[in-house]
């Protein structure tokens, strides 16, 4: 075993040029969810995989029947294509199926935001600038699909000769919803445990928080501004709503799970969106607001969403307005559970330890505030677990960048993992 680790870990090494590069020209693909490019990355992906000798599963999604399934987890862009990637290194099985690894990374990012707050003047650029490579997508995830990539072809050129499947995933579609997880779940795709490399600074991440977007409808009623008194501020009646809200988000994080400990607030929520009215001086008529409510670890979807309607419907009670004109509210777009590590799975101990011998530092573990593809994998029977390269807090923020050694070292990781998981023949 130490000797085919070494041997996996010379061609990982080997390859950093190719590594970087790859990262690089990803990033330089702007695969905003949505777009033309989240497909386009695919097939780029597809060959590479392809070249680098695994078999290839490359299909496109039927949209129409995965968005009609009742547990379709959401959209929030309009597509009319999207494909599904799964890269296969086989193991030799010896008569069983063998113990096989899914790696599973997102190809989409979200959009840059204003170019201006950004440091270097193009946001997909994909330059590397002291020790750290710069762009949308560095570090959310392009960095750590790449190191999953690098550790599958190392352990293929090196010809360990693996008992159980080595699967690399890469989907479309997480930011808004899952899809593409979704997707390579109904295909049938499986595995006995999965590593997502999202960016967790390469700690270990067995579980997330939910998070469910909502849509708050508050009607008023039009009438002239310089007569105001006599409408309804569809804009002065959110302000109730938001004070209920505000007294929700601090209930719902008085006592968090130990996981969620480091977290100012473990479970945010928060406005993200706001349209009110169509001209200066007319009183708004209709306000409406999207945001995301938090869902803590274990708790039920249904249970989060009546607490936010209950939350709403009680400030509309106390409000004569809203009494007799009630906020709708509507749930749509990413509707992500929360998902964690099942307690007997011994996947975060093997990663620690593939991690230590990759020459890792000292690891924490600790659970994500946000939503990810964990709990779509862990409802389907998949123990996963996130670890790999880059900071989340610059993940969605201008100046997104990823420190190249945390690349290699994820790479370097999950190729031991590999060896470890999937077992030698
Ligand atoms: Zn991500």
């Amino acid at each position: 075993m130490t000797d085919w680790v070494a041997r996996v870990l010379a061609e990982v090494d080997a390859a950093t040029a190719v590594t970087l590069e790859r990262v690089a020209e990803l990033v330089r693909v702007p695969s905003v969810s949505g777009s033309d490019a989240e497909h386009e990355i695919q097939a780029v992906l597809a060959t590479e995989m392809a070249l680098g000798g695994l078999e290839v599963d490359h299909w496109r999604l039927p949209l129409a029947e995965l968005l009609a399934e009742p547990d379709f987890p959401g959209v929030e862009v309009d597509r009319t294509e999207a494909w599904g990637l799964v890269g296969r290194h086989p193991g030799r099985h010896d008569g069983s199926d063998g113990p096989s690894l899914l790696l599973n990374a997102h190809v989409d990012v979200v959009p840059t935001g204003d170019p201006a707050a950004w440091t270097q003047p193009d946001p997909f650029s994909g330059l590397v600038v002291g020790g750290e490579l710069w762009g949308r997508g560095a570090c959310d995830m392009k960095a750590g699909l790449v190191a999953a990539l690098t550790a599958v072809l190392a352990v293929r050129r090196a010809g360990a000769p693996l008992r159980g499947d080595l699967l690399l995933a890469c989907v479309p579609g997480e930011e808004d919803g899952g899809l593409g997880t979704y997707a390579t779940l109904r295909r049938g795709w499986r595995a006995d445990c999965c590593v997502i490399p999202e960016p967790t600074g390469l700690d270990i991440v067995p579980a997330n928080a939910g998070a469910l977007t909502f849509r708050l409808r508050v009607p008023g009623r039009a009438t002239h501004a310089s007569r105001r008194t006599e409408g309804v501020s569809a804009l002065d009646k959110l302000l109730p709503v938001l004070a209920a809200l505000s007294g929700l988000e601090a209930r719902r994080n008085t006592d968090v799970d130990p996981m969620m400990a480091r977290w100012p607030i473990a479970y945010p929520l928060s406005i993200g969106r706001v349209e009110a009215g169509d001209w200066a001086s007319t009183v708004p008529d209709v306000l409406v607001a999207e945001g995301r409510l938090g869902v803590a670890l274990d708790e039920p979807v249904e249970h989060a969403r009546r607490a936010l309607e209950d939350a709403v419907a009680q400030a509309c009670a106390e409000d004569s307005w809203l009494a007799e004109h009630p906020v709708t509210v509507q749930w749509w777009g990413g509707q992500f559970a929360p998902g964690r590590l099942p307690a007997a799975s011994d996947l975060a101990t093997r990663v620690a330890r593939a991690h230590a011998t990759a020459g890792g530092a000292r690891q924490e573990t600790w659970g994500g505030p946000y939503g990810s593809d964990l709990r779509l994998l862990a409802g389907a029977g998949v123990p996963t677990l996130q670890y790999g390269p880059g900071d989340s807090a610059l993940a969605h923020a201008a100046d997104e960048r990823v420190p190249v050694a945390e690349v290699l070292t994820t790479a370097r990781t999950l190729a031991v993992l590999a060896l470890d998981v999937c077992g030698l023949a």
